[in-house]
């Protein structure tokens, strides 16, 4: 039975719930793991995580669906894509089938949190890993920690779905040959203040281009991007740089194997973007969030499918790959991991 709570006006803030996972990595090994009910870590001043930021983190969610199952959508993209991170921090990454049993583990132990089936709220799982003992010099630790811990969140659009504003900022989020396509924490760190100006211009968020050339549309500071074309092709971009989205790489299998639509992941020019009917950020936290404008300084991109309701395209894929989360519509082979 759930926890007794106001599901439908949970935010998406922090919520202590009751277990998280930790294993620790020492000597060049990850010890056996264990649940534990402290949610607070003590760490020297000197940690390579405070000093030179080595950490990172991975997002998903648990869910109810129609039957009343728990449920989490494609954990084993997650764990690969934290181990990716990992050595591009020079970190050891935690074993993947370990990674997916301590999610199952710690959702388990959390079951009375997960929200009820039509809610619209889930519970988030926050897998990280960070450099634990003192360093001076640059180098990486030698000491880890890898945790997972909950929160139930709200639903992401409380009354439905209505299109944000984006800005291009004068600010890059990823260099050429760098960090852009792993999920390191420092990404963010950098990203904060382009995102405090947004707000205060009054955009909801920064739509970055490529830093090479500032010509082409990479992401978002949290989320990826999708365009669809007047004749109905689902078009995203191709960068180097850009974090590759489990929800992104869900919607371009939905939309081509569930929709019959035409997709493609090309190079996509700012000087395009008048071309395109519709726009929307795709990310775990809101599956997708129609974009109604962009604001490229003086130059205004309005998209046909307006600032009142998502495009029709997707809304399709949105009711679709929910459907397939939700277990309404049945899901390819591996993308539904049963947790209860
Ligand atoms: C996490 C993240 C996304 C979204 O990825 P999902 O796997 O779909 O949640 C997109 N862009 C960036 C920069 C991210 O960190």
């Amino acid at each position: 039975m759930e926890k007794n709570f106001d599901w439908e006006n949970l935010g998406f803030g922090y919520i202590k719930t009751d277990y998280r996972y930790v294993s620790e990595y020492k000597n060049g090994s990850w010890d056996e793991g264990k649940i534990t009910t402290d949610e607070n870590i003590t760490i020297n001043e000197s940690a390579c995580v405070l000093q030179y930021a080595q950490t990172c983190f991975e997002g998903l969610k648990a869910y109810k669906t129609e039957k009343g199952n728990v449920v989490c959508f494609r954990p084993d993209l997650n764990a690969k894509r934290m181990a990716d991170t990992a050595l591009r921090l020079e970190m050891p990454p935690f074993p993947e089938n370990r990674f997916i049993d301590a999610v199952v583990n710690v959702v388990k132990k959390n079951i009375s949190w997960v929200p009820p089936y039509g809610s619209g709220a889930t519970l988030y799982i926050r897998p990280f890993l960070f450099g634990k003992n003192p360093v001076m010099g640059v180098k990486p630790a030698d000491e880890y920690e890898f945790r997972i811990f909950t929160s139930p969140v709200g639903p992401y659009f409380k009354g439905g779905a209505k299109p944000i504003i984006l800005r291009v900022p004068d600010y890059d989020r990823a260099a050429p040959h760098g960090t852009g396509h792993v999920k390191a924490g420092l990404n963010y760190a950098m990203s904060l203040h382009a995102i405090c100006e947004a707000h205060k211009l009054g955009f909801n968020e920064n739509i970055y281009l490529d830093s090479a050339t500032r010509t082409k549309i990479e992401e978002t500071g949290g989320a990826n991007i999708i365009f669809v074309t007047k004749d109905n092709k689902v078009v995203t971009p191709k960068s180097p740089t850009i974090l590759p989205s489990i929800t992104r790489r869900s919607l371009m299998y939905v939309a081509k194997n569930y929709l019959g639509l035409k997709t493609e992941e090309r190079e996509i020019f700012k000087e395009e973007l008048n071309e395109f009917k519709e726009c929307a950020l795709c990310g775990t936290a809101a599956v997708l969030s129609p974009v109604g404008k962009i604001y490229d300084h003086n130059n205004i991109i309005n998209f046909p499918a307006g600032m009142e309701k998502m495009g029709e395209i997707t809304q399709k894929l949105y009711d679709t790959l929910t459907g397939i989360q939700m277990g309404k519509i049945e899901a390819p082979e591996g993308w539904i991991k049963v947790i209860e």
